[in-house]
């Protein structure tokens, strides 16, 4: 295991560290167990693949091979609420709660950047995937490796957080039929964001459509707000073994329920528009802005050098862009958006 003692933590309180520095022991712990007791392999540092038997597991590990359903977290250094669900999903295989009847593979994205308190060191991993010039950056070199692991996957469940709270969790992902049947079999109730048109980012892939693209089946799953959540753990652990159960990947002895608030069960969403973020000038958000939250069109959401910026329409709002000083986000690029516009979307209305 690599040792990040040297690593700088200026973004991170105490409490969060010891919780992270806790919650990563914890992990390598049941890694380490798993790579003795199971039948497993290790296609990236910090993953694992397990599989039922030695022999099904030469078969995905040989060229061309595959492994079921991949779980991944911490993609993003800060969104450390994956951490402890992939750590619990690891010992209870070890615990004989889950038997692996396929090949599954569990890992985390980016620690060097979560003992930093950053989404990412160089350059933002979830835009990494496919890119032709990664270069050398530690974030290029990892998304090498994660492409070892997702090349392969014919199932992906990506786990996430969100800045600000939510008022709900939410699968979100680039559409794909298969995807939205995926999520659908996962939980009919967790609320769905998804788009079509185009790429989210143009830099690089994300997890899901680095998935997408190599035939397989990516959607991610954003908890709530960054951080480690009693609830969001829950959700993130039901909806980690539910896939895993509905992919046929292992037999699960106890599948929990994923409970939604009764507005949001079920629905689906889509971008409405877009807020910019202005490229210059005094920028401030009202306080307490929430992902799903409720606004009415004329509705002031904040300022820009003093004038107010109102909501263009009525509608739900996602991703609001908060530059706080001292977090990572005030030394970084300022935002492209200031936050964005979300509608339901009918059946009808997604692509065939
Ligand atoms: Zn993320």
């Amino acid at each position: 295991m690599p040792d990040y003692d040297g690593l700088a933590e200026p973004f991170l309180d105490q409490n969060t560290h010891g919780k992270l520095r806790t919650e990563l022991e914890r992990f390598r712990r049941a890694l380490a167990a798993a790579r003795q007791r199971l039948p497993s392999a290790c296609l990236a540092p910090e993953t694992i693949c397990v599989a039922a038997d030695d022999a099904q597991l030469h078969l995905a590990m040989a060229p061309g091979g595959t492994i079921n359903l991949t779980i991944l977290g911490v993609i993003h250094g800060n969104e450390t609420g994956g951490l402890p669900v992939i750590a619990s999903l690891i010992e209870k295989i070890l615990e004989g709660e889950v038997t692996v009847t396929r090949p599954v593979a569990f890992g985390l994205g980016n620690v060097p950047a979560a003992l930093a308190g950053k989404r990412f060191l160089d350059r933002d991993l979830n835009r990494s995937f496919g890119g032709a010039s990664l270069g050398s950056s530690h974030e290029g070199t990892r998304a090498r490796e994660l492409q070892e692991l997702l090349g392969r996957s014919l199932y992906l469940v990506d786990l996430h957080q969100t800045r600000e709270p939510s008022e709900t969790p939410f699968f979100i992902f680039p559409f794909a039929r298969r995807s939205f049947d995926f999520a659908r079999m996962i939980s009919s109730d967790l609320p769905v964001v998804t788009h079509w048109s185009g790429s989210f980012s143009q830099d690089g892939m994300c997890t899901d459509e680095y998935v997408n693209s190599r035939g397989g089946t990516g959607l991610t799953i954003e908890l709530g707000q960054a951080g480690f959540e009693e609830a969001q753990m829950s959700t993130g652990l039901a909806s980690a073994l539910r896939a895993l159960h509905v992919t046929g990947s292992a037999n699960v002895r106890e599948l929990p329920r994923i409970e939604i608030d009764a507005g949001f069960k079920g629905c689906v969403y889509t971008w409405a528009g877009t807020i910019p973020y202005p490229k210059s000038g005094e920028v401030r958000l009202v306080p307490d802005l929430v992902n799903f939250q409720m606004l009415n069109a004329g509705d002031v959401i904040g300022t820009w050098d003093g004038s107010a910026i109102k909501m263009p329409a009525s509608g739900r709002i996602l991703f609001p862009k908060y530059v706080r000083p001292g977090t990572p986000d005030a030394d970084a690029p300022r935002p492209a958006e200031l936050c964005r516009v979300i509608r339901i979307v009918t059946e009808p209305e997604l692509p065939a």
